[in-house]
């Protein structure tokens, strides 16, 4: 559980991250009481923020509707810290604040969580300083957020950097905030509390294909420095993509404890063999008039980069659930569409009574909570015939006052209570990297061929769509927006 008297010591507090993310969660947790009793939480960072410009950081990222006398109080249990990421005489002073915290406010001991906002480059530095200077908590737990590498080597190096240090694997959360957002959460419970229902569908001869697609309107402008470094499949494929990939395929796991759902991810994961160089799509998007190309933005310096904004794989699962069965992993910015949605196209039967072109379908829209099947279903007329409504599961309109949790404020109030099921473990990053690496390097080789183009606000390369016909996957006539039928 929660422990009383916490110490939560941001670092990077003036960033990006900081300001979107990690501010406004712990204030979502604090406003409904789900800090521990006695938090104090500390910004840390080089910049020389005044008190006021510390508050903008903790606050701007809130929602306007927020309660001001709330917020008043999160600014109270709230302090700045400014300091080095890399000289033991910053995290020494650093120290002393928080033993005085400690001895004003939480009796004079804490347990203390270490969150890493920071660029990946300092995670290490960050890593050894603080267990030379800082562990001193009753307990010390170190969070870090992806990309945690950039392919298999590097990630090993990083992994075994900080282990060095030091800190132990079970004292490490690797945060990838999909595992914590609600509908990819309810996965579990779709599948294996229906499990007769829905789970016994989960398989090689009930399904012809699956599709996991993260679309995003927005292309990479003002962070092109960041993306070009990291590109889509570091960005989204190899990491959020493969957690949405493990819920759907893992088997059923012992139980709910610790480690068995994760034994079960890490199972499906070794069933996997790295991506084949000529199946996957990689594009880049260009200018459409009104919005700019990929390379005429001004934050990526490379104007001949063939880092991809767009990408496209095809992997195979060879175990007995799901041999044959061929699972597409997509994810694209600046595309027609926001979406984070998969798609599991059933196979039809041999002689069917009704003959349909489109395959049945069951729909998860993670954005918009909506779980539904699409199914053929009798046209009410006196001839009858086939149209093809949904059965929907709306959250929204089902739930009265839904207020799904945000995936960040769950998995930092997972960090709180140290259930570490809720973090990509070490083995698991481990296969993610095996997957993708050899892809990354063809990708980042000397010869590597260029990303096809697209256009801003299009639906991705016409290449892909070419890809998903190629494996089988059926473009239905509807595609996934919900509309009435006309009959
Ligand atoms: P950021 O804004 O670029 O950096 C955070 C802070 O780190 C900066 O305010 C800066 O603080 C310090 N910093 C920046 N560049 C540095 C450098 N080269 N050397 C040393 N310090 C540097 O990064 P971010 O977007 O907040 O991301 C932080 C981490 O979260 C990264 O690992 C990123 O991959 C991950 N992440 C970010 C997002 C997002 O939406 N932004 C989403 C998922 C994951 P000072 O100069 O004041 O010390």
């Amino acid at each position: 559980e929660a422990k009383e008297k916490t110490l939560i010591v941001v670092f990077g507090a003036s960033g990006d991250l900081a300001q979107k993310m990690t501010f406004p969660s712990l204030f979502g947790l604090f406003k409904d009481g789900f800090l521990p009793p006695k938090t104090h939480i500390v910004g840390y960072a080089r910049s020389d923020l005044e008190r006021k410009k510390f508050e903008e950081q903790l606050t701007g990222g809130l929602d306007e509707k927020e309660s001001k006398d709330k917020i008043e109080e999160f600014k109270k249990i709230s302090t700045y810290v400014q300091g080095a990421y890399d000289e033991d005489d910053a995290f020494k002073n650093l120290e002393s604040e928080l033993q005085q915290m400690a001895d004003k406010d939480l009796d004079g001991e804490s347990h203390r969580i270490y969150y890493l906002a920071v660029p990946p480059s300092q995670f290490t530095s960050l890593a050894d300083k603080l267990h030379k200077n800082n562990y001193k908590g009753i307990t010390n737990r170190l969070v870090i957020e992806k990309p945690f590498g950039k392919d298999s080597a590097s990630a090993k190096e990083m992994m075994e950097a900080i282990t060095k240090d030091g800190w132990k694997q079970e004292e490490i959360y690797r945060i990838d905030h999909f595992i914590g957002d609600e509908m990819a959460r309810s996965i579990m419970q779709l599948r294996f509390a229906n499990e007769l229902l829905i789970d016994s569908l989960f398989n090689k001869d009930k399904v012809a294909s699956v599709l996991i697609e993260l679309k995003e309107t927005f292309g990479c402008e003002g962070r092109g420095g960041y993306f070009d470094e990291f590109g889509i499949i570091r960005d989204v494929l190899q990491n959020h993509s493969m957690q949405l990939l493990t819920f759907l395929t893992m088997d059923k796991p012992e139980s709910l404890e610790e480690d068995h759902i994760r034994d079960e991810k890490v199972k499906v994961l070794k069933a996997i063999k790295p991506i084949k160089n000529d199946e996957a799509v990689m594009g880049q998007y260009i200018g459409n008039g009104d919005k700019e190309g990929y390379l005429e933005d001004e934050t990526v310096e490379n104007k001949e980069s063939k880092t991809a904004t767009f990408g496209e794989v095809v992997l195979r699962i060879d175990n007995d659930r799901w041999q044959g069965v061929p699972f597409l992993l997509k994810a694209g910015k600046a595309i027609e569409e926001d979406a984070l949605r998969i798609v599991i196209q059933f196979k039809q039967p041999e002689k069917p009574l009704y003959p349909s072109e489109e395959p049945n379908e069951l729909v998860i829209e993670l954005y918009e909570k909506k779980v539904y099947f699409k199914i053929n279903s009798k046209k009410p007329s006196m001839e009858g015939g086939i149209v093809r409504p949904e059965m929907i599961l709306d959250y929204e309109n089902k739930f009265d006052g839904l207020d799904a949790p945000q995936p960040y404020e769950f998995v930092i109030r997972e960090v709180l209570k140290g259930n570490q099921k809720s973090f990509v473990r070490e083995d698991e990053l481990e296969e993610e990297w095996r997957i993708f690496t050899p892809l990354l390097h063809f990708c980042e080789g000397k010869d590597s061929p260029k990303p096809v183009e697209y256009k801003y606000g299009s639906n991705g390369p016409k290449e892909s769509l070419e890809f998903d016909k190629k494996l089988g996957f059926v473009p239905t006539k509807d595609g996934y927006k919900l509309k009435n039928i006309d009959v």
